[in-house]
């Protein structure tokens, strides 16, 4: 039995769902997020405040959360030039692929905590990549993880699960989830609650904006990222009041 995992933790609405997917799964989990010279630093920043609300709100989590590592991964800065690292407008490229794509970034991510996770002794890595509702990243898709599933594992000589527990589903099945996981935390409303936190502190918007308050978050509603996560949490409020 699995029964610690390391979480990529970003401080996205994905991520987020990811930690208590993992919390009410795993005895000990530990979370990391990496410093790549992102353009809007509100994502490092709104990850301390989940985990802070998740603390106060979530005493059963609380006591299984462990250490949180930020790991400098500057170096994606110096080789790519991408619409996250640099001031240039989210545009689509010649090869179909937004300029969004940090090329590989999640491979680099995956082998950092990889050995992360040898070092403290952790199970299983977790990440929120996903299939379904996503921007045509390659690096997200199913059979890039099972391929660094392997090459960790053997290049490390150390089993290393790769866990994705939102790979086949779309964004307002996110915001059921995390209402189904608050709901299950024996916290009475927990699933509202678990919501609320999202909405609230969680940060998706590419542009890094915060000064517009949604129903759904921070954002600036437009950027590909707010889209996704707005008509999610639509279709999602929509099963929740018909
Ligand atoms: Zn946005």
């Amino acid at each position: 039995m699995h029964t610690s995992a390391l979480v990529l933790f970003s401080g996205g609405q994905d991520s987020t769902t990811c930690l208590a997917d993992a919390l009410s799964r795993y005895d000990r989990v530990e979370t990391v997020a990496f410093d790549y010279g992102q353009r809007h630093r509100v994502e490092l920043d709104a990850r301390l405040h989940v985990v802070a609300a998740l603390r106060a709100q979530f005493p059963v989590w609380a006591e299984r959360m462990g250490q949180d590592h930020l790991l400098d991964a500057s170096v994606l800065g110096q080789v790519s030039d991408t619409a996250l690292t640099r001031d240039t407008a989210i545009a689509m490229q010649a090869n179909g692929l937004p300029n969004t794509f940090v090329p590989g970034r999640n491979l680099l991510f995956l082998i950092l905590a990889a050995a992360l996770a040898y070092r403290r002794g952790l199970d299983v890595i977790v990440t929120g990549v996903c299939e379904t509702d996503y921007s045509g990243y390659p690096d997200c898709r199913d059979d890039t993880m099972k391929a660094m599933q392997v090459a960790l594992s053997l290049g490390m000589d150390k089993r290393q699960r790769i866990d994705t527990p939102l790979m086949w589903i779309d964004k307002a099945q996110t915001w059921q989830m995390a209402y189904d996981l608050g709901q299950a935390s024996g916290r009475s409303n927990g699933g509202a609650q678990l919501v609320d936190l999202i909405v609230e502190h969680s940060h998706t918007c590419y542009l890094g904006e915060r000064s517009q308050r949604h129903d759904w978050g921070y954002g600036c509603g437009s950027c590909p990222a707010c889209e996704l996560r707005s008509t999610g949490y639509a279709r999602y409020a929509l099963t929740r009041n018909p």
